[in-house]
């Protein structure tokens, strides 16, 4: 078990920034930000933590997928993530870690998603050939209709029609600021603001919109940030296993 500690040991440990409201933990409304104390797991292959937030500052420890911390202190926006002080319990080091691959351990279904589709990949997260894809599309024999299950418990924020892009899309949302995107929809099964679990069957696969045939395009956002999507080229996917969590860390 980790030490007993004393807050303003670990706040000049976890550097300058945490002289700005160290107090609170800026919540702003946003359903994303952890509370202090709330423990937090890594969700990430090799996560580091910093000295400082930011991508320039020395990394304290390179964590595994699973670590267990507590919020310490945060959150600070800097170099385009937003960071939290943690006490990572089992190494008893103090550092700044991106909330993207962060999660709550305290109930709810942390990071974790399942594949929305019985099929296969056919466009890759960010591919070589198309790193400006932030999603994955899923092809099923153009089978128009093919269903497809919420990633996660959450509810319904958009249903709507984009002729131009999406076609019939919905946008879930979930806990922690995570949003799930699912487009060229052929039929919708919710509604706009109903609740939705995990597996439940929102939608049938179609093309509508700008595509080039029937195919899902999928999205995971944590606050309106794209999340990496593992998975390649042709890879087989079943609906309601969990996607692997392999994001890669920064
Ligand atoms: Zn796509």
């Amino acid at each position: 078990m980790p030490e007993k500690f004393n807050r303003r040991s670990i706040l000049k440990s976890l550097g300058t920034a945490a002289t700005a409201g160290t107090a609170t933990v800026a919540m702003s409304g946003s359903a994303s930000a952890f509370t202090m104390d709330e423990r937090v797991e890594v969700t990430a292959s090799a996560l580091n933590t910093r000295e400082q937030p930011g991508t320039e500052s020395t990394v304290v420890a390179t964590l595994n997928n699973g670590e267990v911390g507590e919020i310490m202190n945060g959150p600070v926006d800097e170099d385009g993530y937003r960071w939290w002080g943690v006490h990572w319990l089992d190494r008893n080091v103090w550092g700044w870690s991106v909330e993207q691959y962060l999660q709550s351990t305290s109930g709810g279904g942390g990071a974790d998603f399942d594949w929305p589709i019985t099929g296969y990949i056919t466009s890759p997260y960010s591919s070589p050939s198309r790193p400006n894809h932030l999603a994955v599309d899923f092809g099923a024999n153009g089978n128009i209709g093919e269903p497809i299950y919420a990633a996660r418990d959450g509810v319904v924020d958009i249903r709507s029609y984009q002729a131009d892009g999406c076609g019939n899309y919905l946008k879930l949302g979930h806990e922690n600021g995570y949003q799930t995107l699912y487009c060229h929809l052929n039929s919708f099964d919710v509604v706009q603001g109903e609740s939705v679990s995990r597996g439940q069957k929102i939608g049938g696969m179609g093309d509508t919109g700008n595509s080039t045939g029937p195919h899902l395009h999928f999205t995971i956002e944590q606050n309106r940030n794209h999340l990496s999507i593992p998975g390649n080229d042709g890879d087989n996917v079943t609906a309601g296993d969990p996607i692997p969590k392999d994001y890669s860390g920064i």
